[in-house]
């Protein structure tokens, strides 16, 4: 393999491929370096929630142009995303009702399609689910999940198709620099050049960072997930659903209900930490969540847990473009949210590096500058911090 390439992105989870897919699609040869194998971080813990609904308008923006591309993506990727659509509803608790109504408000100006719906229609759209605490939910028909490795693995099939290269189990060691500017990586299979550096490496991109001198704040972000098997009297399934009463969220795959968490996502842990078994106590606040909304559930049984790690950001956004050295771009810290969103980010930060400005979706209040600036992103009508 040739060891000089048009742009470097290190990490190939499913941001770094769908960057790969977008550079690839506009003629420049991008070479990806995993220090694993495709989708070996979040990407392949991921729940795989598609849905528009949040605070920040430009969060928005990002998903509702990625969902584009998750329910077309045979004609604009190719290849399969495993995009189940269930039905997706927003739940909040009554002192919210008025947040969730301006927020409905903004993703209709953008487009969504999305209802506010009361108590009684939450129950004729899910009988299972408890309403009692209910005043009005989001709905979005149209929402749903996909899958996340088949994502990456589609996004990156595509890519190669066009001239991108993977080099898998080669880790980047250090970011390499001519003067002001990066001239390429140094790895454990020897150095590659390039002008341009994308740090793509998820929970672990905070080291990136360092090997490229910039001291921004990023911490590495636990969450851990679980499947129940879902007992026959709840019927053939249920939507896709954010619960911020019972700080959870759950969708089906198949027979089981796969179930996350909102609260004691541990900050700060090494992200090669153990993944395949969840922490202790989280099966057992789980399953008292999920039968809190759905009763039946205390006829269900445990299939599995596990767990995974992403990049945070203070401000639970990710940091999106220039920083440090010239040619190098931050791809990273998506808070545990940045699945649904890649299909766009990796449009956008193509745009901005082979056009000097994100066109697609204005991505700038993501700039990584953000922090020394003191000019955190929250939503207008935010439900408070997602993750505690
Ligand atoms: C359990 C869990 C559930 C989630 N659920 C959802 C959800 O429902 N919806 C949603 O939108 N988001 C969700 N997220 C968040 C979403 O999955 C992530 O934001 C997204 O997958 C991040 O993708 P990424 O490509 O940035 O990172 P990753 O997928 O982590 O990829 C980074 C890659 O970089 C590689 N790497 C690291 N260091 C190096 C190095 N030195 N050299 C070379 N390679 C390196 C890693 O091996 C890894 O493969 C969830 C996250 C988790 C953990």
């Amino acid at each position: 393999m040739s060891n000089t390439a048009d742009v470097i992105i290190v990490g190939a989870g499913v941001q770094g491929a769908s960057l790969a897919f977008h550079l690839a699609q506009r003629g420049v040869k991008p070479l990806m370096i995993e220090k694993k194998f495709i989708a070996a971080g979040a990407t392949g813990r991921s729940s795989g929630l598609v849905r528009m609904h949040y605070d920040v308008r430009q969060d928005t923006e990002l998903a509702w142009l990625s969902f584009q591309y998750f329910r077309n993506w045979k004609e604009m990727v190719g290849g399969e995303c495993g995009f189940m659509r269930t039905g997706f509803l927003q739940l909040v608790s009554p002192t919210d009702t008025d947040k969730l109504k301006a927020n409905v408000a903004m993703h209709k100006d953008l487009g969504v399609p999305v209802f506010l719906i009361d108590a009684g229609d939450v129950k004729r759209l899910a009988p299972c689910i408890a309403t009692e605490d209910v005043e009005l939910a989001a709905y979005e028909p149209e929402s749903g999940y996909a899958m996340p490795s088949d994502t990456a693995n589609a996004l990156w099939s595509a890519a190669r198709a066009e001239g991108a290269r993977l080099l898998q189990d080669c880790a980047v060691t250090g970011v390499l620099m001519d003067g002001g500017r990066v001239s390429g990586v140094r790895t454990s299979q020897g150095d590659f050049s390039a002008p341009v550096v994308v740090n793509a490496a998820g929970a672990w991109a905070g080291k990136i960072n360092q090997m490229a001198g910039l001291d921004l704040p990023y911490d590495t972000w636990r969450h851990d997930t679980m499947f129940v098997a879902r007992p026959p009297q709840l019927g053939p399934s249920h939507p896709t659903v954010i619960d911020f009463a019972n700080e959870m969220y759950f969708r089906p795959e198949g027979g089981l209900t796969l179930v996350g968490l909102e609260d004691g996502n541990p900050l700060g842990e090494s992200p090669d930490s153990d993944t395949d078994h969840a922490k202790p106590g989280f099966v057992e606040r789980g399953i008292d969540r999920i039968c809190r909304r759905i009763p039946i559930m205390e006829n269900g049984g445990l299939h599995s847990a596990h767990g995974g790690y992403d990049g945070i950001t203070p401000d639970q956004h990710p940091m999106l473009g220039a920083a440090g050295p010239q040619g190098f771009y931050l791809d990273c810290g998506f808070s545990g949210t940045g699945f649904k969103t890649a299909p766009a980010v990796g449009l956008c930060l193509s745009e901005l590096i082979l056009d000097g400005k994100a066109s697609a979706v204005d991505i700038s209040i993501y700039a990584p500058q953000r922090f020394a600036d003191n000019k955190p992103i929250t939503g207008k009508n935010g439900y408070g911090s997602q993750w505690h």
